[in-house]
């Protein structure tokens, strides 16, 4: 990264540059995005919810560690006068380093990849945003100054940090004190951004995007002063912090499992469908699977980093385990398993050896091929969207899967000579006109039927005709 680091003479802060790619990615990003700007109170509260995750997640195996923990609360308050927005969590905070490698550098190789991705044509790189999830860089579509304090948990008060930032170019590092583990964010929303800060108008934002989040998010609220009272603030849970996916079926609608897939991936559109089940045994697990609607942009070629599926135990976030849980050629699939029956002290390589996994791994794979069918029967538009997005990812799986080579083979399209538009063909349908055909030429009726599957490779239907 290019780290011009110049002393700030007269405080103790210092100046650093941001890596080039930041820069120009929000830019971008405030462009793209400025009709959608609520998404970034969506990105902060998950990134604090990450953090409170990763925290439950090493005090699992350290007691030291455990018994400073405090309980996990994402508080908000804001004041309208000032301009200023807070969000801060009880998750495990960032060290310096962190800080730096977190917040000033595209440290995450998916990040660069969208940058060249980018086709200049603003609507599309919006929806692209959208789903690829901006993350913490969204706060600069609203705030003209971002303020970051944090403690990591575990270490002392004084190794706090304040990260600071105008997001034009460069950010302050000093060190702070601060009480307790966790990260403060201070937004300074500039001028056009103001009527974001209205209690209501917070609150429906947190229900809209995050009401499944599986720690309590508060708001402070002003209790109006009476004779014998002043003025006072208290903090008002918004969210329902039960996880949705623990819940009976019945009792969960069609609302609040789309709701719960946006804040699951970030992704605006409805997802095409879902599967939602409870196994209960020697072994229980639950599962809540999704197919997305629309391919995020990479996921032709991005066949080894794969993400989208959030294993728990017993509710506590462990990992996304999608490269122990679902096969390549089935990448797109999202969702999360939550089992009580796994050893809390989990790595990968336990489960890459564990029989419940691949249990659920197996019941991922049927689970996916039956949604797949279902769309498929009922045809019609998701149908076609979901065959156009996901129908060559899927193809791998001819290769990868062979025991289920034939119900994947079921579910592949094909262009042909006798089916125009959008339409495209199934192997059944071919193989049944190849038929008719040939029983017209074959009268005898002798010779069993020819099962010859003509076919070209063209990369369009424009070249191959
Ligand atoms: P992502 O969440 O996809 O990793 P973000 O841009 O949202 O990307 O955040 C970048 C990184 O900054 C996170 O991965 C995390 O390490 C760190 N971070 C952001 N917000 C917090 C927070 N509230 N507490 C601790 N770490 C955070
Ligand atoms: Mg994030």
């Amino acid at each position: 990264m290019t780290e011009a680091v110049t002393e700030n003479p007269g405080t103790q802060a210092e100046t650093h540059a941001f890596d080039a790619e930041v820069h120009q990615l929000l830019k971008l990003m405030i462009n793209a995005l400025y009709s959608n700007r609520e998404i970034f109170l969506r990105e902060l509260i998950s990134n604090a919810s990450d953090a409170i995750d990763k925290l439950r997640f090493i005090a699992l195996t350290d007691a030291e560690l455990q018994a400073s923990v405090q309980p996990p609360s994402i508080d908000l308050s804001f004041d309208a006068e000032a301009g200023k927005l807070v969000i801060e969590d009880t998750g495990i905070g960032m060290t310096r380093d962190e800080v730096v490698e977190n917040l000033g550098t595209i440290a995450r190789s998916g990040t660069a990849r969208f940058l060249e991705s980018l086709s200049g044509d603003q609507q599309k790189d919006a929806q692209l945003i959208g789903q690829f999830g901006v993350g913490f860089y969204s706060s600069f579509i609203v705030a003209e100054q971002v303020t970051v304090e944090t403690l990591k948990a575990g270490q002392s008060a004084d190794t706090a940090v304040r990260w600071q930032s105008r997001g034009e170019g460069e950010y302050t590092l000093e060190t702070i004190e601060r009480a307790g583990h966790g990260t403060r964010i201070v937004l300074k929303l500039s001028e056009p951004h103001r009527d974001l800060l209205d209690a209501q108008r917070l609150r429906s934002i947190i229900e809209h995007y995050s009401n499944h989040v599986a720690f309590p998010i508060r708001l402070e609220q002003m209790v109006a002063a009476t004779e014998d009272a002043e003025e006072t603030t208290e903090l008002e849970q918004i969210n329902d912090t039960q996880a949705l996916w623990t819940r009976p079926k019945a009792e969960i609608g069609e609302q609040e499992y789309q709701e719960f897939y946006g804040g699951l991936t970030g992704d605006f559109e409805p997802p095409a469908i879902w599967a939602h089940h409870h196994v209960e045994g020697t072994q229980s697990y639950s599962m809540l699977l999704y197919l997305p609607s629309r391919a995020p942009f990479d996921l032709a070629w991005n066949r080894d980093e794969r993400s989208g599926l959030k294993l728990y135990i017993n509710r506590v976030f462990i990992m996304d385990a999608a490269e122990s849980l679902v096969p390549r050629y089935l990448r797109f699939v999202r969702g999360v398993i939550d089992s009580a029956d796994l050893p809390l002290n989990v790595s990968r390589e336990i489960l890459q050896d564990s029989p419940l996994l691949s249990k659920i791994r197996s019941a991922v794979v049927r689970r996916s091929l039956d949604m797949l069918e279902k769309l498929a029967s009922q045809g019609g538009e998701v149908w076609d969207t979901v065959r156009d997005e996901f129908g060559n990812v899927l193809k791998e799986g001819i290769i990868e899967d062979p025991a289920n080579r034939e119900r994947i083979a079921s579910l592949l399209r094909f262009e042909s000579t006798q089916i125009h538009d959008e339409a495209r063909t199934s192997l059944a349908d071919y193989l049944q006109r190849a038929q008719a055909s040939s029983n017209e030429s074959d009268e005898d009726g002798t010779d069993k039927p020819k099962q010859t599957i003509w076919y070209l490779l063209a990369d369009s239907r424009a070249r191959a005709l």
